[in-house]
């Protein structure tokens, strides 16, 4: 069965589209003395960016802090200060931040329609009514937020996206102007996020052409930045970051992937950083890859600390193999149907351990 996905309908790129938000958001505004939500990534507060909002009438703003990666317990605590705030439903909500901002306004947008906690929805299709109009505004670029069906979030059970059609947001806006002031770890950690999707999804068995060209589109961008130094760095990597989730969409990603999920689950590391920590060690599964990841971090002087303590205690050791090795699709895709076999708990414990 081939499956058949949605994409984002309408998406705007250049510099300065940021501009243009307030002629995007126009004809949305249709409910009478209605309002829209800005989702901001409290990074701007104060900031040049939070004056550019094009705020009227009884728009609210939302700054929120993304030191902790989204949980269930934080969609559901603004859902309720909007539901306070007004009566009826926003016309929009707009997110603007990485991956984790996108992924909150992307929540919030489909637990304003839909009843009871987001815990209830992580899974696969669980959603049952549309998501309130949502744009996704990317301020670092590698996760592939923006063009996913997914919204991640730790939950009091685990940590899953809400995957749904209803997930993808409605509009885009990709100006590379916005991605320019990123400090210089996160764009590599976030950035390598993108370089791994890459690497995953074209070395797996689930690989085709409609992934396979993305993928490597995304790979010579993910060069052109990582190694050229490109003088148009930003307008590639938002280019890679959009073409990375596109090949993920249709493939899916591997062991990097899935051992990153293991100590950000336990260690809580973020996405970004745990992928490069566990990409470091990977070398025998990804050894072209992982050569070319080293030649990065020693070309942009990027040092990984060692998350995984040596005490770790036999509970949360055993947590992060079980929450990796849960992870079956992409092993599968890894590694081929008889992954169980190559993949011991033993095997992933060393892996662990080397972190
Ligand atoms: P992030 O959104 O967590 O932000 C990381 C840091 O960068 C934060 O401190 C933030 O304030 C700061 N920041 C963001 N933009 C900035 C800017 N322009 N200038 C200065 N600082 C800025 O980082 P991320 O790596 O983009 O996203 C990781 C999150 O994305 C995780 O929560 C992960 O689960 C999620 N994710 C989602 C998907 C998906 O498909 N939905 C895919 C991969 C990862
Ligand atoms: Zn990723």
């Amino acid at each position: 069965m081939y499956r058949n996905f949605r994409i984002v309908p309408q998406i705007m790129f250049g510099s300065g589209a940021f501009n243009q938000l307030e002629d995007v958001l126009k004809p949305k505004r249709v409910t009478g003395g209605g309002f829209m939500v800005f989702i901001l990534d409290d990074v701007f507060s104060g900031k040049e960016l939070e004056k550019r909002l094009p705020m009227q009438g009884k728009d609210l703003l939302v700054p929120v802090d993304v030191t902790h990666e989204p949980k269930t317990k934080l969609i559901d605590e603004l859902v309720a200060q909007i539901r306070h705030y007004a009566p009826v439903n926003p016309d929009g909500v707009i997110g603007i931040g990485g991956g984790s901002t996108m992924d909150i306004a992307k929540a919030v947008s489909l637990m304003l329609t839909n009843p009871g906690s987001s815990a209830d929805y992580q899974g696969w299709d669980l959603i049952e009514t549309p998501a309130i109009y949502h744009v996704g505004i990317p301020t670092l670029s590698g996760t592939g937020a923006e063009i996913s069906r997914t919204c991640i979030l730790t939950g009091p059970v685990k940590k899953l996206g809400i995957n749904s059609d209803y997930t993808l947001f409605d509009q885009l806006i990709l100006d590379p102007e916005l991605i320019e002031g990123v400090p210089q770890d996160q764009w590599f950690f976030t950035g390598m996020d993108c370089f791994i999707h890459n690497i995953e999804s074209l070395h797996g068995c689930m690989i085709n052409s409609f992934s396979k060209t993305y993928g490597e589109k995304s790979l010579e961008l993910c060069r052109e930045v990582f190694v050229d130094n490109h003088p148009e760095s930003a307008e590639k990597l938002m280019m890679a970051s959009y073409f990375g989730g596109m090949s993920i969409a249709y493939s899916q990603v591997g062991a990097c992937h899935a051992l990153s999920y293991g100590i950000s689950y336990v260690l809580g590391i973020h996405h970004g950083i745990g992928c490069c920590i566990a990409m470091n060690v990977l070398e025998d599964i990804y050894p072209e890859g992982v050569a070319e990841f080293h030649e990065m971090m020693k070309q942009h002087k990027i040092i990984l600390p060692k998350v995984v303590p040596d005490d770790i205690s036999r509970k949360d050791m055993d947590l992060m193999i079980t929450t990796t090795l849960n992870l079956e699709p992409l092993w599968e895709n890894c590694l081929g149907k008889e992954w169980r076999t190559q993949m011991p708990q033993e095997r992933v414990e060393a892996y662990f351990r080397r972190m």
